[in-house]
């Protein structure tokens, strides 16, 4: 979850460096930062074997380093943005955190699951600890490796005593050497001609190069005049393994739009267009793996969900088949279910969902198949799946995720047109989704959206209902409302209302009904009806407006398509609510990360 960032090179500027890279790496989500840099003369000879730290709790937004750090030279530095997991958000708790001789710097994303077991041995033999955090145990362990063996076989010894799925960066100040080693969190090593880079992920690095390893679990890496890939558990040289990165620059800056929500919103007419001319091979693989399988699942978290939860309507309507559906938390209660025959299909944007991950990992153990649909290349996901299927949304930066939902149930829909044997049906559908997606993405329309926004932005609560593919709609609606504006937003089955839900109506009460040109139009209308019988405040969303809606904003019928562009306009909406009520930067809400690394 947290931003991992270190370099060691000939620059004599590696803390303004990883500052910098840090900030790349902000739209992961993050509650403190910090800075460790080994300070130099201008000769380049290490001035001190010490760590110089600075560490802040909050955001980096335009910080400058402090003016030890910016007026001296350094050619070793590494910087974390911490997503705390263990103990408060202080600037103590922050990384990077050191041993007792401030001689040895640790980042590090992920949990040590026996840090208790391990402080308490390391108390025992005087380390004195500052900080609340599992990590600190980490600078210390290797402290005490320190005293028999070298610095490389001290931080591989250290790692594979933590439990948990963890990424560390490790510096000594004596070496002109940075290590990092991994079991589940991501990291990614460049190799440019003034170094090497250490990330969490690419974004941070492809300004400097783009020849890239993605280290694999259980790897470690040391880099200093060169580089070295060693295997954890036995130690052996592993040949480096080097990637090109693909994307562009420009996909990673914000261009002309305020925000990379904006942006990453606009960009799904592209995504869909592209899907539906590239993607076809691919669905026709994911389509006759689903054919084959005795029993498919679906899983993923948040957006990736309800991506899935699209997907069983998708291919009960299209392709007359059963897939069944599971939250990624969720699913380790359910193998039992799966053989050898089943068919598991991952969903994720990072392909970091740890709660996918483990879930991928019980799903093997049942020599299951697992079949990833996932946008980033080369993430654990992918590569923990025997078949691929990529996403190509580009890098999404904002934390709510939008275009990656689109290019997800893109996919699932041209897949389930392709069982059916009708994928030119399938890919009419998804032109037809992005032209209109390209008309509700129009200054005219995004007006009628914000008159909307100003009916309901000071209200309390929002309530939102769709009937089948519509109810995914609905509850992705809730979610984009509830993570960009803070406005509490709950999404139901229409036909749940009169169980429960229609107690909380009150006079005014806004209610989104999403409403297709399908088999769910009549029932979804007679909802609404009844939630108007009781004060509430309707706005429609479909192709057709009905005498129910207080207000409507209209979709083109695109049939099983049409709840992607419903899915927009809930987007946009979410969006310009965020900003009338005062978010000053929908791109990172509170709390939250963009990957979720942790369980
Ligand atoms: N568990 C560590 C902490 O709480 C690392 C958290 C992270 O991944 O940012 O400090």
């Amino acid at each position: 979850m947290c931003g991992i960032f270190a370099y060691v090179g000939s620059d004599n500027k590696a803390s303004q460096k990883v500052l910098e890279g840090l900030k790349l790496l902000e739209y992961r989500g993050y509650d403190s930062w910090g800075i460790a840099s080994r300070i130099q003369n201008s000769k380049f000879k290490i001035q001190n074997s010490k760590f110089t730290l600075e560490k802040h709790v909050g955001k980096i937004g335009n910080a400058e380093l402090s003016s030890e750090l910016s007026a001296n030279s350094s050619q070793l530095a590494l910087g974390h943005t911490r997503w705390a997991t263990h103990g408060g958000v202080t600037v103590e708790n922050a990384h990077p955190h050191l041993d007792c001789k401030k001689e040895i710097a640790v980042i590090h994303n992920g949990i040590v699951e026996n840090f208790q077991e391990i402080k308490h041995e390391l108390v025992k033999k005087r380390h004195v600890f500052t900080s609340q955090t599992d990590t600190e145990v980490i600078p210390h362990l290797i402290e005490e490796y320190l005293k028999k063996e070298g610095f490389a076989s001290s931080v591989k010894d250290a790692f594979n005593r933590l439990k948990g799925l963890n990424a560390i960066v490790v510096a000594y100040a004596p070496s002109s050497e940075i290590i990092a080693a991994k079991t589940g969190s991501p990291l990614v090593m460049g190799h440019a001609t003034d170094g090497f880079y250490i990330a969490s992920d690419a974004s941070g690095i492809i300004k400097h190069t783009k020849k890239v390893i993605f280290l694999k679990d259980n790897e470690m890496v040391i880099l200093g005049k060169n580089i070295q890939l060693v295997s954890l558990s036995g130690g052996q040289k592993i040949t480096p393994r080097y990637e090109t990165i693909n994307w562009k620059i420009e996909d990673e800056e914000k261009g002309a739009y305020k925000h990379f929500l904006i942006k990453e919103i606009h960009e799904q007419l592209n995504v869909i267009e592209y899907i539906a001319l590239n993607s076809l091979a691919d669905s026709n693989k994911l389509a006759n793996l689903i054919d084959k399988a005795f029993g498919t699942f679906m899983l993923g978290c948040g957006t990736a969900s309800y991506a899935a939860l699209a997907g069983t309507y998708l291919f009960s309507r299209i392709a007359k088949k059963h897939v069944n559906f599971s939250i990624g938390s969720e699913f380790t209660y359910l193998i039992d279910y799966l053989t050898p025959e089943s068919l598991v299909i991952p969903i994720s944007q990072s392909g970091e969902t740890i709660d996918v991950v483990s879930s991928i990992e019980h799903a093997k153990e049942k020599s299951s198949k697992i079949a990833a649909v996932v946008n980033v290349r080369g993430s654990t996901i992918y590569r923990q799946a025997d078949e691929k299927i990529l996403l190509y949304a580009g890098p999404e930066k904002a934390v709510v995720g939008t275009k990656s939902f689109t290019a997800m149930v893109a996919i699932l829909l041209l897949s389930a047109f392709s069982l059916a044997k009708k994928q030119n049906e399938g890919k009419k559908l998804l032109h037809q989704a992005s032209k209109n997606i390209r008309d509700i993405l129009k200054e005219n329309y995004i007006k009628e959206i914000k008159k909307v926004v100003e009916k309901i932005k000071k209200k309390e609560h929002i309530y939102i209902i769709g009937r089948g593919l519509s109810y995914a709609a609905a509850l992705e609606t809730s979610l984009k409302i509830k993570e960009t504006s803070y406005m509490h937003a709950e999404g139901f089955a229409g036909g749940e209302l009169k169980h429960g839900v229609i107690a909380l109506i009150e006079k005014g009460t806004p209610c989104i009904v999403i409403a297709p040109l399908d088999e769910t139009y009549d029932d979804i209308i007679s909802n609404a009806a009844e939630i108007a019988a009781r004060g509430g405040f309707i706005i429609g969303i479909g192709p057709k407006n009905n005498s129910v809606f207080d207000a409507f904003l209209p979709t083109e019928d695109c049939r099983d398509a049409t709840f992607i562009p419903q899915v927009v306009i809930a987007q946009v909406l979410a969006y310009n609510l965020a900003l009338s009520r005062g978010i000053s930067d929908p791109d990172k809400p509170r709390n939250l990360a963009k990957s979720v690394t942790v369980k």
